[in-house]
């Protein structure tokens, strides 16, 4: 089922996610939930937090369909970076919670995370290019950061100005 996504800004995009103790099923239909949310968004990551529900889990796919890649969708349950990169990597980011604003935020290039998967096994697995930024961005979500976090002030109150205008003109719509 897809669910409604948050528009910043909201609370609830700025709060540190408590951790997942225990997998259930209710968690497993919620991951399902945000992947179809995610790819009809479109989207190529989406956090718990922003559909509200402030658990630490985050989705992604960056498989390129244009590149003929298979998607590849990743649940991943407390996700943690447990090393990265010195080598840094700039990227467009946007978020489907500030829809259609975009800027250059850096990053490591390569980090390595690790999470438990939605038979709550560990995983780990190294992440490079875009697949790393993704994760990047999704785990900042859980601490209540956004991609603008990384922006100039000036900037970030700009996009932020837009953004409550976009809600108040929905508001009435
Ligand atoms: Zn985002």
């Amino acid at each position: 089922m897809k669910r409604p996504i948050l528009i910043h800004p909201d609370p609830r995009l700025k709060k540190a996610c408590a951790p997942v103790p225990d997998l259930s099923d209710k968690l497993r239909v919620l991951a399902d939930d945000m992947l179809e949310t995610m790819y009809d968004a479109p989207g190529i990551g989406l956090a718990a937090p922003q559909i509200g529900v402030l658990d630490r889990l985050i989705v992604l796919d960056c498989a390129k369909a244009d590149d003929g890649e298979a998607p590849r969708p990743l649940v991943m349950f407390n996700p943690q970076v447990v090393a990265s990169s010195d080598e840094r990597n700039v990227y467009e980011e946007g978020c489907l919670s500030i829809p259609d604003q975009y800027a250059e935020v850096e990053r490591p290039k390569v980090v390595d995370v690790e999470w438990l998967d939605r038979d709550g096994t560990l995983q780990r697995e190294t992440f490079d290019g875009l697949w790393a930024t993704c994760v990047q961005h999704e785990i900042d979500h859980l601490d209540g950061k956004l991609f603008i976090d990384y922006l100039k002030p000036l900037k970030r109150q700009m996009i932020t100005r837009k953004m409550v205008k976009l809600k108040r003109d929905r508001a009435r719509a």
